[in-house]
């Protein structure tokens, strides 16, 4: 999949050798000017000088006269002027004098150096730039500097060796691109009942869910040429140059059709186009030219565009439209099963302990994409070898779950044992709310080592049976459990922390969705906010006026007041079993989630 790099060395030397070259005739060509200590004066003083007899030595040129004073310790210099008897003058001043000696080079050379040698120059330097630039461009280009060609990567049958089966999960995602598949090699079965190809797909998701790699699978999978491009590859500093390689990119597809076309990261070129100051004239063109080109060829022709973004939101309408994007295929995180069978995808490359549970792992890797859940394994398989073993194991893959999500273990931070017992308290807070709520296992673990991340203490949430719709009691138990570990510092210790900031900010954010946006206040059902990315977060704008947003304001702080009442409530209720569980962390530093409900239900 990578395209092969030239060393860009020899470019530079080349460069220089020919900057070089241009030095060195400039100072052959042009004698050195050193003429600053040459004095000028004018003819009558040249004369004068001579009747005098103070000449020293004289060199008549066709454009000056130089001329030294008796010592030869001043240069002056004159204009000539024509003056026949000058000749017979300076031989009676007694001086030396000459005229230059016209330097009569072989025709050859003379031809060479004035002629050709701009030529090779000029020829060299052509040839680095024009092979710096193709390089650039992905080569294959035989017009000079290869400008308005697309570089897309053209890939045949399993060039990449990446099949269906190598991404796990996603089966619906899998299912589409399959039949894309199935119509580009058996057009007929299709066509005899009248069904057209779609003419495009494309593959929404949050990053690190498999969209590059599902593309990749289709190539590996279809018989047919696969042209993969990024969409940033067709933004170019010149106008126009960005259509010109749409429309070449389209070319060479209809011409190799049937074939499949891969735009990644399309939301580059395909951003809505609107009235903003800002506009781009360059990925305007180049997403109207891609406009016109899906218009331009016919399903039946069998070119299917593939392409991938995880910000829908952001792409220009007329490219969603069906007849362009007819599919939209989204490729969500995965569930539960779908992350055991991405981390069972990535283990059957490392050597791995047979009786690794990889349910329990998938559990604690909750909301893990596909891109951490890789890389959850090969921090596995890293330890393991780090600690000198053949095979990675249950424990390895535990801890770096932790890793991928919280960072490494900090080993040489120390902390006093009056922060290590605050942090405990604060770690057991959390759990016994969220326990003491739902009457169940609330944590897989809580460590309280310190990690990298700049946590002090750890909670893995446990996931048992997962659910896609909260009800408000479930947000509001949510807000409680956050605010559980502050409660519980000032509970027991009387002061607090700023160790809470970061539940603040999320049961700040929880508060105030559940008023704005999924209207469990007393506003209703009236939507207070728009926008934000659904796959990359990112903040939203609230749409109201500012004394509702006062308002809502206000609604916040009471929310999470009374939910932080209610954790307090929980904690002086249970406060034996708060000392208790604390105890434990705090001396052991980690508790699974079943020594938790042990303690609490003894
Ligand atoms: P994106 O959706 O951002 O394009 P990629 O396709 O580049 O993500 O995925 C990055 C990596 O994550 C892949 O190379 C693969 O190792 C891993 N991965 C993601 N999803 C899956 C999956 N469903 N099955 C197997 N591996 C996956
Ligand atoms: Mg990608
Ligand atoms: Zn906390």
């Amino acid at each position: 999949m990578k395209k092969e790099k030239r060393p860009q060395r020899s470019i530079l030397l080349g460069y220089l050798a020919v900057i070089a070259v241009l030095i060195a005739l400039n100072m052959f060509f042009m004698p050195s000017i050193l003429e600053s200590q040459v004095e000028e004066v004018d003819y009558s003083t040249f004369m004068q000088m001579t009747e005098d007899k103070e000449i020293g030595s004289v060199e008549i040129t066709s454009t000056q006269i130089t001329f030294t004073n008796k010592d030869n310790t001043k240069i002056y210099k004159t204009g000539p002027i024509s003056d026949p008897e000058l000749v017979d003058r300076l031989y009676d001043s007694g001086a030396e004098f000459k005229t230059e000696i016209v330097k009569q080079m072989n025709p050859i050379l003379y031809l060479l150096l004035t002629f050709l040698l701009p030529v090779v120059l000029f020829a060299v330097l052509g040839y680095f730039m024009n092979k710096k630039l193709r390089d650039k461009m992905g080569g294959g280009s035989s017009m000079m500097f290869g400008m308005g060609k697309s570089n897309a990567k053209v890939y045949v049958k399993s060039t990449s060796g990446i099949k269906f089966s190598d991404v796990a999960g996603e089966d619906e995602a899998k299912d589409l691109l399959r039949e894309i598949v199935d119509f580009l090699h058996n057009p007929e079965k299709y066509r005899e009942i009248g069904a057209t190809l779609p003419k495009g797909a494309l593959l929404v998701g949050p990053p690190g869910t498999g969209k590059t790699l599902l593309a990749k699978a289709v190539a590996g999978e279809a018989n047919v040429p696969f042209f993969s491009i990024s969409g940033s590859e067709f933004v170019e500093m010149f106008v126009g140059n960005g259509a010109a390689k749409v429309r070449d990119l389209f070319k060479q597809a209809n011409e190799k059709a049937p074939c499949i076309v891969f735009i990644d990261e399309i939301d580059a070129i395909g951003k809505k186009r609107d009235a903003s100051l800002s506009t781009n004239d360059e990925r305007e063109q180049t997403l109207n030219q891609l406009l016109t080109e899906m218009d331009g060829f016919e399903g039946s022709k069998g070119v299917v565009i593939l392409a991938a973004t995880n910000r829908p939101e952001s792409l220009d309408p007329a490219l969603l439209r069906p007849g362009r994007f007819d599919r939209r295929i989204p490729v969500e995180l995965p569930d539960l099963k779908g992350r055991e069978e991405i981390l069972k995808v990535h283990a059957k490359k490392i050597k791995i302990a047979d009786n690794v549970d990889f349910g329990a792992i998938a559990r604690a890797a909750s909301g893990a994409s596909g891109a951490e859940l890789a890389n959850i394994v090969n921090e596995a398989a890293l330890r393991a070898v780090r600690d000198g073993r053949k095979f990675a194991t249950q424990s390895d893959l535990e801890e770096s779950v932790e890793v991928v999500i919280a960072g490494y273990q900090k080993k040489n931070r120390m902390l006093s044992t009056k922060e290590k017992l605050i942090v405990a308290y604060h770690e057991t807070g959390h759990a016994l709310v969220a326990a003491k709520q739902t009457d169940s296992a609330p944590v897989h673990k809580i460590t309280i080592i310190p990690r990298t991340s700049g946590a002090l203490g750890y909670t893995m949430q446990v996931e048992e049976n997962e659910h896609f719709l909260m009800n408000k009691t479930e947000l509001e138990n949510k807000i409680a459990t956050l605010t559980g570990g502050r409660a519980a510092e000032e509970l027991i210790f009387h002061e607090i922390t700023t160790g809470a900031s970061n539940d603040i900010e999320q049961a700040t954010k929880l508060a105030r969705q559940m008023i704005t946006k999924f209207g469990m206040s007393s506003f209703g059902m009236v939507a207070m906010e728009t926008g934000g990315n659904t796959y990359l977060g990112g903040d939203s704008t609230l749409t109201c006026s500012a004394e509702t947003q006062t308002e809502i304001d206000r609604m916040v702080i009471d929310l999470v007041e009374k939910e932080y009442k209610k954790a307090s409530k929980i904690l002086e209720e249970n406060i034996d079993k708060l000392h208790e569980l604390s105890k434990y962390l705090y001396e052991h530093e980690t508790i699974t989630g079943e020594e938790f409900m042990k303690i609490l239900g003894e």
